[in-house]
């Protein structure tokens, strides 16, 4: 019966099924939204029909769709359409970009976007000077490319009147010259003083933001995300295109913790979760931000960081959420059937989040919920088995681990060799038995699956091939268990149970590969392109020339 043929079939690959018994087939056919059979390339093509698609994929792998655990496409799709610095590197080079765009856009009130490097500039620390040099007459606020720290001009803290006199919020820091001044750079929490002078972006900016993010991360092969800060105009944003049809991949949206509310804000998160399913949009995780990150010593640790003479200091970082709050709070929602996403950076944030999932499991029993912890810059290795004992997943940032200059300025001197050597331990996270899942932060960082797979595996980033060392070589992962993190890993993470694998029944999400990928003969794996990304069987980027 024709009605039997299959609509696309898939022959003469190396397809990763991410099944370990039977991890490699030859062909694969999809009928309607769901894979029909993988198997040999014999099996296979006696399932297509006179109006079948067939494409010869000549030794190229097939993966299931990636997921990304952890990113923000509204922000980086906004990125893409403001003063966009992620590609840019060094004073110079911002300074003239910023200038251009300013010129570029002379209604717009204030400067926006981001995407500097904190080690372009001594410190981390940017100053207003440089700013004002070529925006003198308008505010600029420009967060860096993690979203830690935020680089303003004079005239963006005469609007916040933030001067001499201002204090520091409880959960960040000014940046100053000897004499009190602000210099340029607020750090976390005080970024506030001056972004809620910024006018909102708009819904349209918004929709048009995710749009943007959608098709770029389509690109790379991601089918599937887990957007790690959702407030309602996020929320709205995704289900303006969930009504529309607009929303071609899978998001988990996890709802933003405010940590200046406490447990009282649950009966609204409850709400935001009823309000917030549509299509293939559920919001169904809350993200719980634990603490900030080193390299501006807000990541809390068991231990102070160190001076320049290597002595330690009276900081050992922020409690964004106290322990106690954090462990009510993790019971609470884990009993209403709420996943929780910890960004756990340092190890006392981590060891924190770990004790309250285990409150959760002490209180509400053996739940389904995947509770994970993100960032996971610095382990204790007392906490390892703790993973896989309390069914907490790794959410691993893999292209974070490596030897470069941010990582030799502002962070090694300041945690000391012995705490250094204790940073983003994924196989010995795996040694131990937990479940890695995978994600970028992008914008934070590159979104690109291969050249975060390539460090995961080798620990040079791509840009220091063949010139620096493996970092922590002893924490490299192999490639297949990479693979897997960011396909059936992520996708337990986002609860997607039908997709992550390539099997018989699951859903045809799945991305073609420009090349054999486990082929070291074919270059470096974050040199690997996408040459087409389906979801439900449909295709959502594709490249000319495949058929
Ligand atoms: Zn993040």
């Amino acid at each position: 019966m024709s009605n039997q043929h299959a609509d696309l079939v898939l022959t003469g690959g190396r397809i990763f099924t991410g099944n370990a018994a039977k991890t490699w087939a030859q062909a694969l056919a999809v009928r309607g939204n769901r894979i029909a059979a993988v198997g040999t390339d014999r099996d296979v093509a006696a399932l297509a029909g006179p109006r079948t698609r067939r494409i010869d994929l000549r030794g190229r792998t097939v993966t299931a769709g990636f997921q990304d655990a952890h990113v923000h496409p509204t922000h980086g799709g906004l990125a893409r359409l403001r003063c966009e610095l992620h590609d840019a590197r060094g004073l110079d080079e911002y300074l003239r970009i910023i200038a251009a765009y300013a010129a570029a856009n002379p209604d717009r009130e204030w400067i926006l976007g981001g995407g500097w490097s904190l080690a372009d500039f001594p410190g981390g620390l940017p100053r207003r000077e440089d700013l004002d040099r070529v925006v003198p007459d308008r505010p600029v606020f420009l967060p860096n490319r993690d979203g830690h720290d935020a680089w303003v001009n004079t005239e963006a803290l005469v609007r916040a009147d933030v001067w001499k006199g201002t204090p520091d919020p409880a959960d960040g820091r000014i940046a100053r010259d000897d004499d009190g001044t602000p210099l340029g750079t607020l750090h976390e929490g005080a970024m506030g003083l001056v972004s809620r002078h910024v006018p909102a972006a708009t819904e349209a900016e918004y929709r048009e933001g995710l749009v943007e993010a959608q098709a770029f991360l389509h690109s790379l092969g991601i089918t599937a995300w887990q957007d790690a800060w959702v407030e309602p105009a996020d929320q709205d944003a995704y289900l303006t295109l969930a009504a529309s049809g607009e929303l071609t991949a899978r998001v988990v949206g996890a709802l933003w913790w405010d940590r200046s509310l406490g447990l009282e804000q649950i009966e609204d998160i409850v709400d935001r979760r009823a309000n917030g399913a549509l299509g293939r949009y559920a919001a169904t995780s809350v993200k719980l931000m634990c603490d900030g990150i080193v390299e501006n010593g807000t990541a809390a640790m068991l231990q102070p960081y160190l001076d320049p003479a290597g002595n330690p200091t009276g900081n050992s970082g922020l409690d964004f959420i106290d322990a106690e709050t954090l462990k009510a709070a993790v019971v609470r929602l884990d009993a209403l059937g709420f996943q929780a996403h910890f960004h756990a950076l340092g190890d006392r944030a981590v060891r924190h989040a770990l004790d309250a999932v285990e409150a959760a499991r002490q209180a509400n029993g053996w739940s389904d919920t995947r509770p994970h912890l993100a960032h996971l810059q610095v382990v204790h290795p007392d906490d390892h088995a703790r993973f896989r004992q309390l069914g907490a997943l790794a959410n691993a940032q893999p292209y974070w681990a490596a030897l470069e200059d941010q990582m030799i300025e502002l962070t090694l001197p300041v945690l000391g060799p012995e705490v250094s050597a204790r940073q983003y331990p994924w196989r010995s996270l795996r040694r131990h038995g937990a479940t890695l899942v995978m994600g970028s932060d992008w914008s934070v960082s590159t979104p690109d699956p291969f050249l975060q797979m390539e460090l995961a595996v080798t620990r040079i980033s791509d840009e220091a091939r063949g010139v620096r060392e493996s970092f922590l070589p002893e924490e490299r992962i192999e490639l297949v268990d990479a693979l897997t993190a960011f396909t059936a890993g992520s996708a337990y993470a986002n609860h997607l149970d039908e997709t992550g694998t390539v099997e018989a029944g699951k859903l045809a999400d799945l991305a073609i590969l420009d090349r054999d990928l486990f082929d070291e003969a074919s270059g470096p794996i974050g040199q690997t392109t996408v040459l087409a990304t389906f979801v439900d069987g449909v295709v959502v980027h594709e490249i000319a020339g495949l058929d």
